[in-house]
């Protein structure tokens, strides 16, 4: 089952575009490039800086301007470096870039697919199953992922406001002795300033029945800069933390993020991913097949391949269930059982993360289980 290659313009192999190569960043100092405030402050956010640095399709000028005002357009200089300026296909372009079919609504698209309002005790904190809590931290992202499944809340608004503001997420929290696993996520994390991080790990780490902390962030694909060496003595004070990273396709695996998965798991945090399964971006085998073995190298442990949720004007990106069933069927068995995530599509309404996969159990009777392996060939277990 030999899988094609990828074509050369979709692989990086970690490398990426040097930055001095980008006439908008010729002249930008290394420290500044460095510098994550700076690659803050010099995000894309308009269509003409957009336009010199790729050759925009009518398409994507159309999508650019209506996305202004709603999950508007932030792309990182960092990110810059990975688009193809030449190809509008190029994933990372179509992750970052929106098109005019952005802001087409299908029948069944929903602006909280996954009911987390509902399921919202306090404000920031979602508690759908019993042992754990979704803590959302900020609204804010280094990028804005057009396929995002809270754009609905997503954005650069102007009030940050005072830490305070999670003082109920803590007491609810603090009131729930079943809470034993509280997920940071947003937003991304990341994005605070270490301060305000530092205040929210503090307090979850003060309560004694919070026994597992994680973080769900894309800053290592978006915003490698921002994993300097005073954040990561910052976090280390409260390790362990499990960190979830949001990677959809091996171009975003270059050089400067490895680098920062290198940091990150020298010090000491595990690494997962979690890939939302996108047309065109990432939905043949092989790609998912390269992106799990490169992320493996960098000592990522793939976690989860998420259906794309039906969220508003995001049917250019789902695909059949068939295609992540199909992805899986083509991994297990074929390649290391550690680079094969758990496809899983989230019950809209609020039914939370159902695996979804190949079908392994033919039949199961009197004890008796008939089985068929990667392959095909099929095998009895008698209990
Ligand atoms: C994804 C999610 C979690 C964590 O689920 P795991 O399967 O434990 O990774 C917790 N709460 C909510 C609301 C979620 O969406």
């Amino acid at each position: 089952m030999a899988l094609p290659f990828l074509p050369a313009n979709q692989l990086s192999r970690r490398t990426g575009i040097d930055y001095h190569d980008i006439e908008l960043f010729k002249d930008v100092n290394p420290l500044d490039w460095e510098d994550w405030h700076w690659q803050m402050k010099n995000r894309i956010r308009s269509k003409e800086a957009l336009a010199k640095v790729i050759n925009l399709t009518k398409e994507e000028e159309m999508g650019i301007r209506k996305a202004s005002g709603k999950l508007g357009l932030a792309i990182t200089p960092h990110l810059a470096t990975l688009m193809d300026p030449n190809d509008p296909n190029c994933p990372v372009r179509r992750q970052f870039v929106a098109l005019a079919a952005e802001f087409q609504t299908s029948p069944h698209e929903m602006s909280d697919p996954c009911a987390e309002d509902r399921d919202s005790p306090v404000p920031g904190l979602v508690h759908r199953y019993p042992d754990r809590v979704l803590f959302l931290a900020t609204e804010s992202c280094a990028a804005y992922c057009r396929h995002c499944t809270r754009r609905r809340l997503v954005g650069d608004h102007s009030a940050t406001a005072a830490p305070s503001k999670f003082e109920q997420a803590f007491e609810y929290i603090r009131a729930n002795r079943k809470i034993r696993d509280v997920l940071i996520s947003g937003g991304d994390p990341f994005m605070l300033e270490d301060d305000n991080l530092e205040e929210i790990l503090k307090n979850l780490r003060s309560i004694s029945h919070v026994e597992f902390l994680r973080i769900g962030t894309r800053i290592p694909v978006s915003l490698p800069q921002r994993i300097n060496e005073k954040f990561i003595k910052m976090l280390k004070k409260y390790s362990p933390i499990w960190l979830s990273i949001h990677f959809n396709h091996p171009k975003e695996i270059n050089k400067r993020t490895k680098l920062a998965c290198d940091m990150l798991s020298d010090n000491g945090f595990p690494l997962g991913s979690q890939t939302v399964l996108l047309r065109g971006i990432n939905d043949k085998p092989y790609v998912m097949r390269r992106l799990m073995h490169e992320l493996l190298e960098i000592r990522v442990r793939p976690y989860y391949i998420y259906q794309c949720d039906p969220v508003k004007g995001t049917a250019h990106f789902r695909t059949p269930v068939a295609a992540g069933i199909n992805i899986i069927e083509k991994m297990r068995g074929h390649t290391s059982g550690y680079a094969v995530p758990t496809y899983v599509i989230d019950g809209p309404g609020g039914g939370g993360k159902i695996p979804v996969s190949p079908n392994y159990m033919l039949s199961q009777a009197k004890g008796k289980y008939v089985l068929r392996n990667y392959r095909g060939k099929i095998y009895t277990y008698i209990e």
